[in-house]
């Protein structure tokens, strides 16, 4: 995932926090890095450092994070403006902060809110510069890079379904494998085609101190079950005219871009 970027460049001793982490919203990094997720619901299966807080009123001294990260969070808080007033107060001036969020326009999204009625997205954004320079003004961290988001749909693999399959499942192939790779290999040649986007997610912004090696490329090849993406020159296409690959994390056969 993007955030690696940063994980990777982080000096010993830096302080992380993983805010809005669900069961752990990235792999903890190692080294000798101190590491802490939080949530304002306990997960079935907390990360490692889990602590139940409000985002909103965090119990941590001020200047604290070296690294914030709103992977996938931001949509879902419904004090937001509290949480971005606990992010400027609780990281350091010299921090860097990571936030990836839903562009509520794209099919995606759309598809997702249809399908689990609004699943939690009570922040729908559209314009990554409203959005950039609105976390910008109330951090106070500059806003160094934006990176676009791709989506593998993995929401409606039915292999990543928590309980009994949605009914409205049925209208995506009942959210098969081979069903989702096909959508997904449309979905891109529509895009390159006509220009649309319809196999965009949204963005991943970089603010503050995020290091010097940033990508700013599309992020795309995002696994259809465990929704990590990999950069194409770590991946081997199974062929020339009919490009797969097999996900490094999960093991799952995708469509290659
Ligand atoms: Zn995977």
């Amino acid at each position: 995932m993007p955030v690696t970027e940063i994980l990777r460049e982080l000096a010993p001793g830096s302080v992380v926090l993983d805010l809005g982490c669900g069961s752990g919203s990235f792999p903890a990094p190692g080294g000798p890095v101190t590491f802490c997720a939080v949530d304002l619901e306990t997960p079935p299966v907390p990360p490692a450092r889990f602590l139940q807080a409000d985002a909103g009123r965090l119990p941590f001294r001020a200047w604290t994070f070296d690294l914030i990260v709103c992977n996938h969070s931001l949509e879902h808080f419904l004090n937001l403006g509290d949480v971005l007033a606990e992010i400027h107060r609780t990281i350091k001036p010299s921090g860097a902060l990571y936030v990836a969020v839903p562009d509520s326009t794209t099919l995606s999204d759309r598809l997702y809110r249809w399908l689990a009625r609004g699943g939690g997205h009570v922040n729908p954004f559209s314009s990554a510069s409203e959005l950039a320079a609105r976390i910008e003004r109330t951090t106070g961290l500059r806003h160094a890079a934006t990176r676009p988001l791709c989506t593998s749909f993995s929401f409606l693999n039915r292999k990543n379904a928590r309980g009994p399959l949605p009914r409205r499942l049925w209208l995506f192939g009942g959210g098969t494998e081979c069903s989702l790779r096909i959508a997904i290999r449309l979905l891109r040649m529509l895009d390159r085609t006509f220009g649309t986007g319809l196999s965009s997610y949204g963005w991943a912004f970089y603010f503050g101190n995020a290091g010097s090696a940033i990508d700013t490329r599309r992020w795309r090849n995002v696994c259809i079950r465990c929704g990590s993406a990999h950069p194409p020159e770590s991946l081997r296409a199974t062929s020339r005219w009919w490009p797969e690959f097999t996900c490094p994390q999960c093991g799952t056969l995708n469509p290659f871009e």
